[in-house]
């Protein structure tokens, strides 16, 4: 596995992938790599002739107050476990690099990103996800990038700016990856303090309630997120930032459960952040 770190030298790389019209597969990460980057990774390295992964903590997408330094990273771990899931390249640049002195340019989907986590976060968090997104995809220039629907949000928005901004790639979204319990992997669950952990599951056990009621005949998105919303506010330690049923295409609030919808909901319990949704119509699906 080859180590980039100088975006002259992925620039070359790029052309040279291209020059061989080998067909590359990309999945951007911030890194703590987990079954849930790997994921997507192994998918990659499947459907690609090249596989590129890059890790890089991006600061323009934490907002002041967030935990941009208590960010799990994990470099030299990271790298055998990308490289036991066959990943060619692991591209590896500095801020400095990407952010050039004085840059004043950045890419904002404009609807998809209030609600949800960019009313809880604001938009710019989403800002930087996408500025950011849009300089990887010019550097490595991939045929596919691999996105997990644990940030249903953030795949919905990535997959807007690549219509709206021509670029020609393939955005490929991957079921989320879970504990046996349920919770949904994240680089974050590392932070979390271990006297928190069993209460973490708060917003994964509202979620399937809420696909049960489906399940059951509740429709009412009213009457559905009362119910998830109280049972995740029965903990006291626990501060619910969303959890609301949307539309999976407009990100818009449904007032019934008609079609398929996403139920989607981010809480801070023990100074961590976490997220999670579930995708559900009234005919299922009733498992993940
Ligand atoms: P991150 O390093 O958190 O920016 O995540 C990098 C990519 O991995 C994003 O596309 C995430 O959606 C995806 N990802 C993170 N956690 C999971 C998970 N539990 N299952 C599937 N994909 C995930």
């Amino acid at each position: 596995m080859r180590i980039i770190e100088s975006l002259e030298e992925m620039h070359a790389e790029a052309a040279d992938i291209a020059a061989r019209r080998a067909e590359c597969g990309f999945v951007p990460t911030m890194g703590a790599l987990h079954e849930g980057h790997l994921s997507l990774m192994e998918r990659a390295v499947a459907e690609n002739d090249v596989t590129v992964a890059s890790v890089f903590v991006n600061p323009t997408q934490f907002m002041p107050g967030e935990d941009f330094d208590n960010y799990p990273r994990t470099w030299e771990e990271d790298l055998d476990a990308a490289e036991q899931a066959g990943v060619d390249i692991i591209f590896h640049p500095t801020a400095e690099q990407m952010y050039p002195p004085r840059a004043q340019t950045s890419v904002l989907v404009h609807t998809l990103t209030q609600g949800l986590c960019g009313m809880s976060r604001g938009q710019g968090h989403f800002r930087g996800v996408t500025t950011v997104v849009a300089k990887l995809f010019n550097l490595v220039r991939p045929t596919r990038a691999y996105f997990g629907q644990k940030d249903a949000q953030q795949a919905l928005v990535i997959q807007r700016m690549v219509i709206d901004l021509n670029f020609n790639i393939e955005i490929i979204v991957c079921p989320i990856v879970r504990e046996e319990d349920g919770l949904a992997l994240s680089s974050r669950n590392r932070n979390i303090p271990p006297e928190y952990r069993d209460r973490a599951l708060a917003l994964r056990e509202a979620l399937v309630r809420g696909r049960n009621l489906i399940r059951d005949g509740q429709y009412d998105a009213f009457q559905l997120t009362n119910v998830m919303q109280e049972m995740v506010l029965q903990d006291p330690d626990i501060e619910l930032d969303y959890l609301d049923i949307v539309s999976p295409e407009t990100l818009e609030e449904v007032e019934r459960v008609d079609d398929l919808v996403l139920i989607a909901g981010a809480m801070k319990i023990g100074g961590v952040r976490l997220i999670d949704n579930i995708l559900v119509g009234p005919d299922g699906p009733w498992s993940d």
